[in-house]
């Protein structure tokens, strides 16, 4: 039940806008849209947003665990979904049940899908994993290494030949800096990957499907033509996996000849963050706000009451810092944001009245989107605005969203 008024409206047509924008990049180089759906959605709720990528063409979705994969696979009967961060012992039932598609990088994830293969006597090739290479991230992966590589590809080979139900469908890698457009460290990484590629081919497996890249690789481009290049060498189909970027927002990029941004207008944000006031007051100057008193007014003035706090995942580094758009326009957080109680200065703004919706972060679905530059005053608040506050990154700021803020689907 959700009847206290703070909620999240995901915009379907702003969310397929952006994927139609993104696959047409990748479409013009080659390649295929994975479409990242995991953590929630980035907090805009996988449930809403995977059926709407899925009927706007999506044909993979990415997850982060069997348990999103499985809330996935109830809304979505037909997609591809690859389980991105691993499985757990105890969760392969589940995986084979909801036809999903693990990522594997250790003996001990193979070694699992092979027993589970074999207990429930899978026909040969039904269950496809990805492997996913650590070409310099040092987190998730197989080290690209020879001697590595060469003793995990072995295993493969050892499990497959014991449980044939397993198939390598995919290979694929991360990049750690794709926003660096003059970053060496990118071409060393896709310089791993493809001699990773030759020796995983020189072993015989053929995967059907190479994966690279994410939301800046996409945007910023130049990666994309050599590594569907790549997959075409291995008679592969080349996707890219663009997150952040559905939901409207791209990090910076940083170097290259010319800066990328004006792909940026093309990304349009899906979440628009709101509640309503819960209470007005005058208070005289000399007044403190909030816990620790640690905002005095000077004067006096007229604040309003908002019923979000950071178990809502408002960040509390917007305590004395951050906005909040009303009526058009900005109000600031006076003192401490709360548990789950946030206080604003409304003394500009002679109209609001108790029930008045704020928005908390994001566009409203009627106004207009390209007029955020115009005013400071009346700029709507972002997802970069909040984590400039709150010193941090926009993909922080939107998964923070707590499960209390419902997600309503709005056109
Ligand atoms: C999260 C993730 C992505 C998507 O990254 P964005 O920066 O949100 O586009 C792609 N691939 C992998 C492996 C990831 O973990």
């Amino acid at each position: 039940m959700h009847t206290r008024p703070i909620w999240a409206e995901i915009s379907r047509s702003r969310l397929v806008a952006n994927f139609e924008h993104l696959q047409g990049i990748a479409a013009a180089n080659g390649a295929q849209v994975l479409a990242v759906v995991k953590a929630d959605a980035y907090g805009h709720g996988a449930t809403l947003c995977a059926p709407w990528l899925v009927q706007a063409g999506a044909s993979w979705l990415g997850v982060t665990s069997v348990e999103e994969g499985v809330a996935v696979r109830q809304v979505c009967r037909n997609a591809r979904i690859l389980v991105m961060c691993g499985i757990w012992p105890g969760e392969e039932d589940a995986l084979i049940d909801h036809n999903l598609v693990p990522t594997v990088w250790t003996a001990r994830h193979v070694e699992l899908l092979a027993a589970a293969a074999r207990r429930r006597k899978l026909s040969a090739q039904s269950l496809p994993m990805h492997v996913e290479l650590d070409t310099g991230m040092s987190r998730q992966g197989v080290g690209c290494a020879p001697q590595e590589l060469e003793e995990f590809l072995a295993l493969l080979r050892k499990c497959i030949c014991e449980a044939p139900a397993l198939d390598v469908e995919g290979v694929f890698t991360h990049f750690a800096s794709p926003e660096m457009l003059d970053s060496p460290q990118n071409f060393d990484q896709a310089a791993r990957f493809a001699a990773a590629l030759e020796t995983i081919s020189a072993a015989g497996f053929r995967p059907a499907f190479i994966h690279a890249g994410n939301s800046s690789t996409l945007l910023g481009q130049q990666m994309l033509a050599p590594l569907a290049a790549l997959a075409r060498k291995y008679q592969a189909r080349f996707l890219v996996r663009p997150g952040l970027a559905l939901y409207g927002y791209a990090l910076p990029f940083v170097g290259g000849a010319a800066s990328a941004a004006h792909l940026l207008p093309n990304l349009q944000p899906v979440l628009c963050w709101k509640t309503r006031i819960a209470a007005l007051r005058h208070v005289p100057a000399g007044t403190a706000v909030g816990y620790g008193a640690t905002f005095i007014a000077s004067q006096e003035m007229r604040l309003a009451l908002l019923p979000v706090g950071y178990a809502d995942g408002f960040n509390r580094r917007l305590s004395n810092c951050g906005s909040v758009q009303l009526r058009g326009q900005r109000a600031a957080i006076l003192g401490r944001v709360s548990m789950d109680l946030t206080v604003i200065d409304v003394s500009n703004i002679p109209q609001a009245t108790v029930g008045d919706e704020v928005i908390l972060l994001g566009h409203a679905a009627d106004g207009k989107l390209s007029d955020a530059e115009d005013s400071a005053v009346t700029a709507p608040v972002t997802a970069y605005d909040h984590a400039a506050w709150a010193e941090t990154i926009p993909y922080e700021i939107l998964c923070a969203i707590s499960i209390r803020v419902a997600r309503v689907g709005v056109e």
